[in-house]
């Protein structure tokens, strides 16, 4: 058992980080235990000082970091467990938060406005994961109502381009 030094609770050794060994080679520990160690951690991310710091580290390094994640998503991107850690996150309300954000934002104007993306649709109507999903999407209430609407105002049915 030990004792921590920031909550003041004892608790069994594993629960501290080990530090190196000593020179005599018996094993030392962190003083505070693993559970303060993340509380302090998350305090630490939240602080301005930190998110100077890894702001300035992004940019610095942003083509290295850009290009490790363009790398690992080429590595991985067909592997079952990538999939399944990508859709858990789509679910997520951060992701459907971040989402949101990103379609309300300028950027996403730009963006769907690109060259890039024009051809990346086109692609994307070709395939059977589009066909599918437009039939599902053509049932629904909504889109049934759109289709009544536009052909009220324009006298011909509304057809996906
Ligand atoms: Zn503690």
């Amino acid at each position: 058992m030990k004792k921590c030094k920031q909550c003041d609770q004892e608790k069994s050794i594993d629960n501290f980080y080990k530090t190196i060994k000593k020179q005599d080679g018996t094993q030392s520990y962190d003083s505070t235990c693993k559970d303060c160690r993340i509380i302090n951690k998350k305090q630490y991310q939240k602080t301005d000082q930190y998110k100077k710091y890894t702001k300035t580290y992004r940019n610095k390094n942003k083509e290295n970091i850009n290009k490790n994640a363009k790398d690992y998503y080429i590595k991985n991107k067909d592997t079952e467990e990538y999939k399944k850690r990508k859709s858990d996150y789509q679910k997520t309300e951060k992701s459907k938060a971040t989402k949101k954000k990103w379609r309300e934002s300028d950027k996403y104007i730009d963006y769907i406005n690109t060259q890039k993306y024009k051809d990346y649709q086109k692609e994307y109507r070709k395939t059977d994961k589009y066909k599918d999903y437009q039939k599902k999407y053509n049932k629904t209430e909504k889109r049934i109502k759109a289709q009544k609407e536009y052909y009220q105002e324009h006298k011909k049915p509304l057809t996906i381009k």
